[in-house]
């Protein structure tokens, strides 16, 4: 069916301010029409009173484990639970086996995906090679094969030399570096720093590792003019430092993870090693700081660091692999700050979908105007379902969040004027 009309949909698009009750026509993968009663003989119809639709999510941090990693995710199972999460652009890490430090793996990646159809998965370029810190890659070859940006993620880069020539290499082919800033020779244990690290005795990661790269990062950017990007900020200080030098003009872009956003350190009492990320969950006031620095835009977007382990890796605290699947928790996790008043449904869209879309220079996604690519979302914002093994599309499910009530609930995702994924 190659027509689809959306009736009494609440369509909300930041991009052309739009928050409203529609009828939405498709046809030939795009918006053909937006309008009150729009009617369309062979179109295949759904009935959306009650429903929100916007423009789909876009993810700048996932981890899909292919190529090496298959048996944690695999692109196929990745796509599936991004779909399902209401995802259809992704870009994924390069700290696959091989790395993406190659033309090679990152063709792989992006013909495979394009086989399998339901999604666009495009590749982040690992910054140097092997992702050892030593060497840069080749970012001409890497952004001329499919690459959109490059990060060593998992492992900060933290020879400021090296990051200040790759900043400006990645302006030179026209792109941009991401860092995960967590500097490793601070950050040497588990959880974060703090009253539960001394209370269990085990080594931790104080918010200082990350704030001093965070601040690297973002003078370097500021004196060379180059666009950095900081993942997943989790400190306050970190924000502090992002809003200075974002209120001096520096390219500086940032993104938080959802579960920096409703959880904290003392997660880990509860779900142990589950709780265990990096960089880890914080305190409240960080929490705070994060949820603030969204409404004034120090924090550019949200991306969910989607990072599947098998039960095996993710045993004791000391022993376990960091990182928790997220994407298909992200929205009700989003929703559930809009129903406290925190932030609007409009600006949870323009975080999850319009500026992460804008951020890597992408046109047809994160905007429903007439004429754009057909890539939306349809959810039931009140819809409650728990995460379990019959509704969970990754292959791992490390997630604290496993088996707790949660609200919002995707029933359609369109890639492309097609179904990708239904839940009715
Ligand atoms: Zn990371």
């Amino acid at each position: 069916m190659s027509k689809i009309l959306i009736k009494r949909v609440k369509l909300v698009d930041p991009s052309q301010n739009l928050e409203d009750t529609k009828d939405i026509l498709i046809e030939k993968g795009r918006i053909k029409a937006i309008g009150d009663n729009l009617f369309e003989l062979e179109a295949h119809v759904i009935e959306a009173k009650g429903l929100v639709a916007c423009p789909s999510f876009v993810d700048l941090h996932v981890h899909l484990r292919d190529p090496g990693h298959e048996y944690k995710e695999d692109l196929e199972s990745g796509m599936r639970c991004a779909v399902a999460g209401g995802y259809t652009t992704l870009l994924c890490m390069p700290n696959t086996e091989p790395p993406i430090d190659s033309p090679e793996v990152a063709q792989y990646i992006i013909r495979k995906a394009e086989d399998i159809g339901l999604c666009k998965v495009l590749p982040a370029g690992a910054l140097t090679k092997g992702r050892r810190g030593k060497e840069l890659t080749d970012f001409y070859a890497l952004k001329k094969a499919g690459c959109m940006a490059f990060t060593d993620d998992g492992s900060p880069l933290t020879d400021s030399r090296l990051m200040q020539r790759a900043i400006e290499l990645a302006e030179q082919v026209g792109t941009f570096v991401m860092n995960h800033c967590e500097d490793d020779k601070l950050a040497v244990g588990h959880i974060n720093e703090g009253y539960i690290s001394s209370m269990l005795g085990i080594l931790s990661r104080p918010a200082s590792a990350e704030d001093v790269l965070v601040a690297r990062d973002c003078i370097l950017a500021y004196h060379l003019g180059g666009h950095v990007h900081i993942q997943h900020l989790s400190s306050s200080l970190s924000v502090e430092i992002v809003r200075f030098f974002k209120e001096r003009g520096t390219k500086v872009t940032c993104e938080v993870n959802p579960h920096h956003l409703v959880l904290t350190e003392d997660e880990v009492l509860k779900s142990h090693s589950k709780a265990k990320v990096n960089p880890p969950l914080r305190r409240e006031e960080d929490r705070r700081a994060l949820i603030e620095a969204l409404l004034d835009g120090t924090i550019d977007c949200i991306a969910t660091d989607h990072a599947p382990h098998a039960v095996w890796e993710k045993g004791l605290l000391e022993k376990a692999m960091p990182g928790m699947i997220g994407l298909q928790t992200a929205l009700p996790i989003m929703l559930q700050l809009v129903r406290e008043n925190l932030i609007s449904l409009s600006k949870m869209v323009e975080l999850m979908s319009c500026k992460p879309a804008t951020i890597l220079g992408l046109d047809g996604c994160g905007s429903l105007r007439e004429g754009a690519r057909a890539n939306l979302v349809i959810f039931d914002p009140e819809r409650e379902w728990l995460l379990n093994e019959e509704t969970n599309l990754s292959k791992s499910k490390n997630t604290p969040l496993w088996n707790r009530p949660l609200k919002g609930k995707v029933f359609y995702t369109i890639f492309e004027g097609r179904i990708v994924f239904q839940d009715v």
